[in-house]
């Protein structure tokens, strides 16, 4: 195709399919469209904050709530002739004629030159009764989305693993009042304890048993002796687990993703750009970067769909040299 002209693309062929329209997919989308490529991005409506009322720390969109930030994104995407397609992608491989073949949940079969996967990450929360219903408003992960939100309010950290104690410290700069709730982690050392006894972070020991919750709001925990703490926020760590069901045909490597010493989940293993171990397929957001925010997560779908218009750019100018030799 020559770029001069706009791209031609068949109902069922484009330059770059988008597997995933959240932040990091309909940024890269963005960029491939305003860079002229025919980009379809198809999207099951999935995002990982749907939960959550609002989108923070994102400058100039403080507060959006997510479905409003991703409809303005795909306008965007559109008006530079983008397209959206609502659907799950089930398989994808790679083709023998070179590019990926794609098949949707519907049936519909799509081919693409090259793949960007934002597929974002499930979150595997602790199996405590109460819990998951509560998620994203008031069990809570992560202090730079929902910290402002509870600040100066009583906070219980469950700790399912070492990182709790750096997790309970963390939450101690929005509350002065933390309650570290021993659950399922390892006895804390001394050095632990002396650190969280500075800081007047509170620890209570043994099992969480279930969420309480009153009118529609956490009120507490009730730990498995049968006495209850009153919170208003809980904070969980997640299992993060790079979304990648339906996409086994491509062989991505899907590593261990680790902070502080500790597996935390897996990711799509990619370079700076997003290029994957696959030739041909980028991976943006959090299926490559677990902890990666909504900012991040668009800044990464900027990057990988630069990197892919480079690829193809670099593919059109080899296959120009060779028609000219030929003629
Ligand atoms: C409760 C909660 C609150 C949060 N609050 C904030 C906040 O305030 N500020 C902030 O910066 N970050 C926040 N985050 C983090 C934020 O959600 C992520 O950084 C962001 O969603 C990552 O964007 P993404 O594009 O990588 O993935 P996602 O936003 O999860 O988008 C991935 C999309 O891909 C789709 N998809 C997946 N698999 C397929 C498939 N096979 N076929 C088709 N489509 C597929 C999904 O349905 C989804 O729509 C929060 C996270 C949670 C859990």
């Amino acid at each position: 195709m020559d770029t001069t002209t706009p791209p031609t693309t068949t109902e069922n062929h484009h330059e770059v399919v988008v597997i995933g329209g959240g932040a990091a997919g309909l940024s890269g989308a963005l960029a491939l469209a305003r860079a002229r490529r025919s980009v379809l991005v198809v999207d099951d409506g999935r995002p990982r904050n749907a939960p959550a009322a609002g989108v923070h720390t994102f400058l100039t969109r403080e507060g959006t709530p997510p479905t409003e930030l991703l409809e303005t994104g795909r306008a965007e995407i559109t008006g530079y002739g983008a397209q959206v397609r609502t659907g799950r992608v089930v398989d994808a491989r790679a083709r023998a004629q070179g590019g990926f073949g794609l098949r949707l949940q519907d049936g519909a079969a799509l081919t693409a030159d090259r793949l960007l996967v934002a597929t974002g990450l499930a979150d595997e929360l602790p199996g405590i009764p109460g819990l998951a219903e509560r998620w994203g408003r008031d069990v809570l992960h992560c202090p730079y989305c929902h910290g402002w939100e509870v600040h100066d309010e009583a906070i219980g950290v469950v700790a399912t693993s070492a990182m709790a104690v750096h997790q309970a410290l963390l939450w101690r700069q929005w509350s002065c009042d933390i309650t570290l709730l021993q659950h399922s982690a390892a006895d804390l050392d001394q050095h632990e304890r002396d650190r969280l006894r500075a800081r007047g972070v509170r620890v209570v020991p043994g099992p969480v048993a279930r969420v309480r919750t009153e009118e529609g709001r956490l009120v507490g925990v009730e730990m498995a002796d049968g006495t209850t703490v009153a919170l208003s926020a809980l904070v969980v760590a997640t299992h993060m687990r790079a979304r990648v069901r339906g996409l086994e045909g491509l062989g991505l490597k899907v590593v261990p993703a680790q902070a502080m010493g500790q597996v935390v989940g897996t990711q799509v293993e990619s370079d700076a750009t997003g290029a994957t171990n696959v030739p041909g397929v980028w991976v943006a957001g959090n299926a490559a970067t677990p902890f990666e925010q909504v900012i991040g997560g668009a800044a990464a779908g900027l990057r990988a769909g630069a990197a892919i218009n480079a690829d193809l750019v670099a593919e059109q100018a080899r296959r120009a040299v060779e028609d000219l030799s030929a003629a």
